[in-house]
């Protein structure tokens, strides 16, 4: 189905590996399931910057960038019950197909068609630095945005709030336990409320920016490791009398990391890993300190969630002030055109920045 208002829409595009720039391309089309969708605000991720300077996810061509998004419906299909025109939405960055054997044998959705296929935006299909972008599934993938909730703090529950609670989803933080959370960028920073929130005891944020170790302490760290001080798994040991941590999220750091992780884990504890590893055809692990492969530390790997219910509840954490997304947010921005300097100031990555956000 052809959108009924047509048309040619500008959006900030990938142009090949290392190259962006505005292009014009039609206005998407929808099917019946789908949404048309205008943002309200968006956001870059360090994601957009593997993807189009390291060229992460292989080649793209005038690809329209951006998965992080809050928005507005403009349209939708004819078999679309929950969602009408003017709704204001939050846009998961994950938007999973739902109907398919995969999810139904239990698998992640996020692999539903296959390894990693749930990321569309800016991957399989255009992102959403446009003036219109396209939802698949829009029952399946739309959240409502209650009026309470800022734009700012929506558009920080797309990736950063959703990827970072998966990762203390999957290190299983249990009520007491000791945490480690290598990076704390965004995702991590997320990680470490999550954990805090799961009721972690000691959660110790690996990170040096003044202003990451600030927040980090805002959102539950007990203790700050600086990983430019030293090893920090000798940190870690040191600072825990040699019982290491229950617990491990890697939310950022380069694959040495993983192995780290492993070594500050105690045996029968879990390692989660939510960090995007660029480098090398093999990952790392200490053969010793992973019990010579019978130490029953467990690892665990996995892309952020996406859909409904998981944007939902994202919202009910916010709406009831379990957390409060939008103090990561350093820089604002105002209109479409800014998203090429927000992606900017992404890539330089200077010392004030956690995370742009651009208001349209
Ligand atoms: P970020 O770059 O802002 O944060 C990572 C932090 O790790 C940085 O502050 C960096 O200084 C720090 N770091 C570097 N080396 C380190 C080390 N040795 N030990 C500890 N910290 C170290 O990035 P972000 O936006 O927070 O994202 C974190 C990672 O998560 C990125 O790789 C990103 O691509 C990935 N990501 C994954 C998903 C997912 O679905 N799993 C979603 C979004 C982002
Ligand atoms: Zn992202």
């Amino acid at each position: 189905m052809k959108s009924a208002s047509g048309g040619i829409m500008k959006g900030f595009a990938m142009l090949r590996i290392g190259v962006t720039g505005w292009i014009e391309k039609d206005k998407p089309e929808i099917g019946p399931n789908d949404a048309l969708v205008k943002p309200l605000a968006l956001a870059p991720c360090t994601s957009d910057i593997h993807t189009v300077y390291e060229g992460a996810i292989g080649e793209r061509s005038d690809m329209i960038l951006g998965h992080e998004a809050v928005g507005q419906v403009v349209e939708v299909g004819s078999q679309v019950i929950d969602f009408k025109p003017g709704d204001r939405v939050v846009v998961p960055a994950i938007t999973p197909k739902w109907c398919t054997t995969v999810v139904q044998a239990g698998v992640p959705p996020q692999h539903s068609e296959g390894m990693l296929t749930g990321w569309k935006f800016s991957n399989i299909k255009d992102g959403v630095f446009a003036e219109f972008f396209h939802v698949n599934s829009a029952d399946m993938n739309l959240a409502h945005l209650p009026d309470e909730i800022s734009l700012e703090q929506a558009v920080m529950m797309s990736d950063m709030m959703s990827t970072g609670f998966h990762g203390a989803e999957m290190a299983d933080v249990q009520f007491g336990a000791s945490v480690a959370v290598i990076g704390i960028g965004p995702v991590g920073l997320m990680a470490v409320a999550a954990a805090a929130l799961r009721g972690a005891g000691r959660v110790f944020a690996v990170g040096s920016r003044p202003i990451c170790v600030k927040l980090a302490k805002e959102y539950g760290a007990t203790d700050i490791i600086n990983y430019r001080n030293g090893d920090i798994v000798e940190q870690i040991l040191e600072a825990t009398k040699h019982n290491a941590v229950d617990h491990v999220i890697i939310a950022g750091g380069p694959p040495e990391v993983l192995g780290q992780a492993v070594a500050m884990a105690k045996p029968g504890g879990t390692v989660a890993n939510i960090n995007y590893f660029g480098e090398g055809d093999i990952l790392p692990l200490p053969r010793l300190a992973w019990g010579v492969g019978m130490g029953h530390k467990t690892i665990r790997g996995g892309l952020c969630p996406g859909g409904r219910v998981r944007m939902e509840r994202m919202v009910e954490l916010v709406l009831h002030k379990r957390v409060d997304p939008a103090k990561m947010v350093t820089h604002r921005l105002q209109g479409l055109e800014k998203v090429e300097e927000s992606l900017q100031l992404m890539k330089d990555k200077h010392a004030d920045v956690v995370k742009p956000v651009v208001i349209i």
